[in-house]
């Protein structure tokens, strides 16, 4: 059979129902919202490639068409430009639920413009406040919560909003529900390595927080809906990823180092580099969504690879694969910087049976060629 794609506002297109493909495997239509940002276009990737009709949902918010265009044209795939915050109707089987502004330099933008806002504002009720009306103070006061929810709309909305309207969604058509959580949402933990068992140590108020109570929230919108509603759902802990597509200057610590290495700039470590990460490769992330989407648990799963290093050890491997010239300069930390983090991946190697294969000293030149190619194009769209 046919269904139709629609949103509120309007007819997107129409994707083929479930096709037989070969023997004995149903063609599954997916959504994978975020699908034109780093994981997500590796996850499409993979979906068409083993035969899925998919729909991308994104709003371009970091990511680009350029990471899906080679699926243009191809009938099994559409890209729907949208924002996760509104309403969308659709008939699919699995929704995966990556959209997300998920690097520091993005989550924290909007609070940093909230701030300025306010202290704008706040001068110009010191000047203009005495002597108005009270209809017009409390207009004011209205029109100044608008503007700061708009401006906070991003992040923290985008996780509730979003994971709301795609579990409604999900809702509705039966359709399976898997949430790309994080491993922020142990914040700077006390319990190492970390286990899904764990609760956490986040401050609630702090500059991370709209990213990691987001997610907190994402995940208990999710479990709410599988045992008040029934929907079938998945979620994933996904630590530290990297690879081709990340985007460039998105303050992300791989990222950095990498373009700072091939720029032959100073590579910048925070602090005093000792704090840790596990780094994994989007291939091996890939393949864990998948495995996680298809089987019968619902997690929460942490999805990493436990290989632990300092930014100083990242740092060397950087300079070993990319540049042995590379040099480090160091840089003020940013606030409630974890100190430490790496994944117990026991339940997901048990229950999924699924382990990361590729080490960061393998990964990493994976990403170089595709880092030099943008590097250079921007380079040149700058006329240099
Ligand atoms: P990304 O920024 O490359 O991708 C996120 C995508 O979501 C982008 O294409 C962006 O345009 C889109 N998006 C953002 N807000 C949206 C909205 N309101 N409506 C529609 N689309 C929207 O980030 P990524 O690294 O690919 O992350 C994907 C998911 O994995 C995120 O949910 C992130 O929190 C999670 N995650 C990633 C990592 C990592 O290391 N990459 C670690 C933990 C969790
Ligand atoms: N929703 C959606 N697409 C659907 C079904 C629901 O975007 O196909 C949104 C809906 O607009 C709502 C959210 O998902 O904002 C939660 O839906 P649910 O039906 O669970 O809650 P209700 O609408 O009853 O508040
Ligand atoms: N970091 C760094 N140099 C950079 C960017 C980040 O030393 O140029 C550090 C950062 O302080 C943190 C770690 O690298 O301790 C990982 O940062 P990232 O933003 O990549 O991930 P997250 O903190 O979200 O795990």
């Amino acid at each position: 059979h046919t269904s139709t794609v629609t949103t509120p506002y309007r007819i997107a297109g129409s994707v083929t129902g479930r096709v037989p493909v070969g023997i004995g495997r149903k063609r599954t239509r997916v959504v994978v919202t975020g699908g034109a940002g780093f994981v997500g276009s590796h996850l499409v990737d993979k979906l068409i490639k083993r035969g899925d009709d998919v729909i991308v949902i994104d709003n371009f918010f970091t990511g680009r068409k350029e990471n899906v265009m080679h699926h243009f044209g191809n009938h099994r795939f559409e890209l729907i430009r949208h924002d996760v915050v509104e309403p969308i109707l659709l008939e699919v089987d699995q929704i995966y639920h990556l959209a997300c502004p998920a690097s520091p330099v993005h989550y924290k933008y909007n609070p940093v413009k909230t701030i300025i806002s306010f202290v704008y504002i706040s001068i110009w009720i010191e000047f203009d406040y005495e002597g108005t009306s009270d209809m017009f103070k409390c207009c004011f006061i209205i029109f100044f919560n608008l503007d700061v929810l708009e401006i906070l709309n991003c992040d923290y909305k985008t996780n509730v909003m979003g994971t709301l309207n795609m579990l409604g969604l999900a809702k509705r058509i039966g359709a399976k529900f898997l949430l790309t959580s994080t491993s922020e949402v142990y914040g700077d933990p006390l319990e190492h390595p970390q286990k899904e068992t764990y609760w956490g140590n986040v401050n609630p108020i702090g500059v991370r927080s709209c990213y990691d109570e987001g997610k907190r929230t994402a995940e208990t919108l999710t479990m709410d809906y599988h045992r008040g509603a029934d929907v079938e759902v998945r979620i994933a802990r996904i630590f530290n990823t990297y690879g081709p597509r990340m985007c460039l200057d998105d303050g992300r610590v791989v990222s950095n180092f990498v373009a700072q290495a091939i720029r032959k700039q100073p590579m910048t470590v925070y602090g005093d580099g000792k704090q840790t990460r596990s780094f994994q490769y989007v291939s091996d992330l890939v393949d864990g969504l998948m495995a996680l989407m298809d089987g019968d648990h619902i997690g929460p799963f942490n999805l990493g690879n436990p290989g632990e290093f300092t930014m100083l050890e990242l740092a060397e491997v950087v300079k070993e694969v990319i540049d042995p010239s590379a040099t480090i300069e160091f840089k003020a930390n940013t606030a409630d910087d974890p100190h430490k983090r790496k994944p117990d991946i026991s339940k997901a190697k048990e229950l999924l049976n699924w382990e990361p294969k590729i080490p960061l000293r393998d990964g990493l030149p994976l990403m170089v060629n595709d880092f030099r190619n943008r590097i250079l194009n921007e380079d040149e769209g700058k006329g240099n």
